[in-house]
């Protein structure tokens, strides 16, 4: 580590600020593990200094009193903001997170659109009025929840954070939100992008930390609403701690998604999504389709990916590659467990396998993107999240048993189908237990309006779209008695 580097604060009430204890930690470039900053790591009195401040901010009139339509205002000015600061917000991603600087440039205007979005559902969020008859009048409130406790993963800080506060605030909510170690850095800068465009300080706090640091979030008594990002494990012991304060919580967990390509699929198409929606982000992605589950008869399909998957240039993100580094050394080291595991397991590696031999490669956390064939579905490399690039082939006869084996999971977070065939598609798509499918599609657009989340182990609760609101809000019912009554 560099003396130079000075440290990034914590984002607590507007202001700057070194950890309670002093504490800091360094984020690593993923491409040679040099450190590029060095960030204060929050701790107890940090978090409790975080939530007062939201809860202080969440009744002062400057937020608690602002017009929905102006709040909507503000945000749109937050997503412009984002954008206008697109170019430096990507490469701060990309060098943070490893990924390649395309990828973060989507990401970019990922955030800005989930800001845009809810800056137009902020004075849509009306109630209903219920007919008692006569003399009676009842209506509902949609009233902010209150202090939302966020904690979210390193694979996509700027999309996360993003996607989390947006709605909330658009709710008139107050967050807290804790980023992943890994991944601290564009959190904090939204965090300062909201405050020049306006925000009231105290509104959107950031608190960098580890795994105490969100125990401390999620456990704490002043928060209103959790909403958890991150692996199953994790989200168990968020889901408890929020449960504890009798507080509700979101969980977007893990995935292990089937890629199903019938062998009357268009294949030209369904290469170029496989490579979008399973190699994006060197495969960390909770959506990402892990298992390729391939009809007999589309064996061309095999050959045709692996050829494109042997030929994908890997390198540091900011040289824009096809794949980057894992986020972490920790990361790497887990998937290259999975790929002796997958040896062990019988599997072949028909491109990749291990971690690249290329020198100038040699301090980065790469791994090459690799197809394995020869599992079955009850192997534990075909169940259990990689969280690299690493997709599993599994065969299928039909329809059926392509529906058997896509369910045969404990998670079920997206799915893909791919088929000509109408009425095979929509066997699937009613079929399938996930909270999305794609058929013939995927990656649509920036996928903000649609409201993504889990079935089974990938978690509860909905981000994403206008079902997001629900967790930012919660119902008042108000029955009003007048007059002269039957
Ligand atoms: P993780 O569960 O290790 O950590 C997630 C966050 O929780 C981090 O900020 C971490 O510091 C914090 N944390 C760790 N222990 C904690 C505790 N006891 N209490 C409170 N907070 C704690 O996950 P990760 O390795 O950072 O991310 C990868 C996982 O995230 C994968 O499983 C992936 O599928 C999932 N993910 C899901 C989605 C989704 O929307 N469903 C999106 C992205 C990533």
């Amino acid at each position: 580590m560099t003396p130079e580097h000075e440290v990034t604060g914590l984002l607590i009430d507007g202001r700057r600020a070194p950890a309670a204890d002093g504490r800091t930690f360094d984020v690593l470039d993923p491409s040679d593990g040099s450190a590029i900053a060095r960030v204060a790591l929050a701790g107890e009195k940090d978090v409790d200094q975080a939530v007062a401040a939201a809860r202080t901010a969440g009744t002062a009139p400057d937020w608690a009193g602002m017009r929905a339509a102006d709040r909507g205002r503000l945000l749109h000015r937050i997503a412009t903001a984002i954008r206008y600061q697109g170019e430096d917000l990507a490469r701060l991603e990309s060098r943070d997170t490893g990924k390649p600087l395309g990828q973060a440039v989507a990401d970019v205007e990922a955030a800005a659109r989930y800001f845009e979005f809810y800056a137009g559902a902020a004075d849509k969020l009306g109630g209903t009025t219920i007919p008692l008859g006569p003399g009676l009048i009842d209506y509902t409130v949609l009233e902010p929840i209150g202090v939302s406790g966020q904690i979210i993963p390193f694979n996509y800080p700027l999309q996360n954070t993003a996607r989390g506060s947006a709605p909330a605030l658009a709710a008139g909510c107050t967050v807290v939100l804790k980023p992943s170690p890994e991944a601290p850095l564009t959190p904090l800068e939204i965090g300062r992008i909201a405050l020049e465009c306006g925000l009231p300080p105290g509104v959107l706090n950031v608190v960098p930390g580890d795994a105490d640091t969100g125990a401390a979030l999620a456990g704490h008594p002043g928060i209103d609403q959790v909403t958890f990002t991150g692996s199953v494990p994790t989200g168990i012991k968020v889901a408890q701690a929020a449960a504890a304060n009798v507080v509700p919580s979101v969980t977007e967990l893990g995935g292990k998604s089937p890629f199903i390509v019938l062998a009357d699929a268009d294949f030209d198409l369904a290469l170029t999504a496989i490579l979008g929606a399973s190699f994006s982000n060197a495969g960390q992605m909770c959506s990402a389709g892990t298992r390729l589950l391939l009809q007999r008869g589309a064996e061309e399909f095999l050959d045709r990916l692996v050829e494109k998957i042997a030929a994908l240039r890997v390198g540091p993100g900011l040289t824009d590659p096809d794949i980057g580094p894992l986020v972490a050394a920790r990361q790497r080291d887990r998937v290259l467990g999975y790929l002796d595991l997958a040896r062990q397991e019988g599997a072949v590696a028909r491109t990749g396998g291990g971690a690249p031999t290329a020198p100038e490669l040699a301090d980065g956390y790469y791994i090459e993107p690799t197809v394995l064939t020869g599992l079955t579905n009850d192997a534990r490399c075909a169940r259990e999240e990689i969280f690299g690039p690493v997709v599993t082939v599994i065969g299928f006869e039909d329809t059926e048993q392509a529906l058997e084996i896509a369910n045969d999971s404990p998670y079920g977070l997206s799915s893909y189908v791919w088929t000509r065939d109408i009425d095979r598609a929509m066997r699937l798509a009613q079929g399938i237990r996930a909270g999305q499918v794609y058929v013939n599609a995927t990656g649509v657009g920036t996928g903000v309006e649609l409201p993504f989340g889990g079935y089974k182990h990938s978690g509860w609760g909905r981000e994403k779209g206008l079902a997001a609101l629900a967790s930012y809000t919660q119902t008042k019912n108000v029955c009003i008695g007048f007059g002269s009554r039957p």
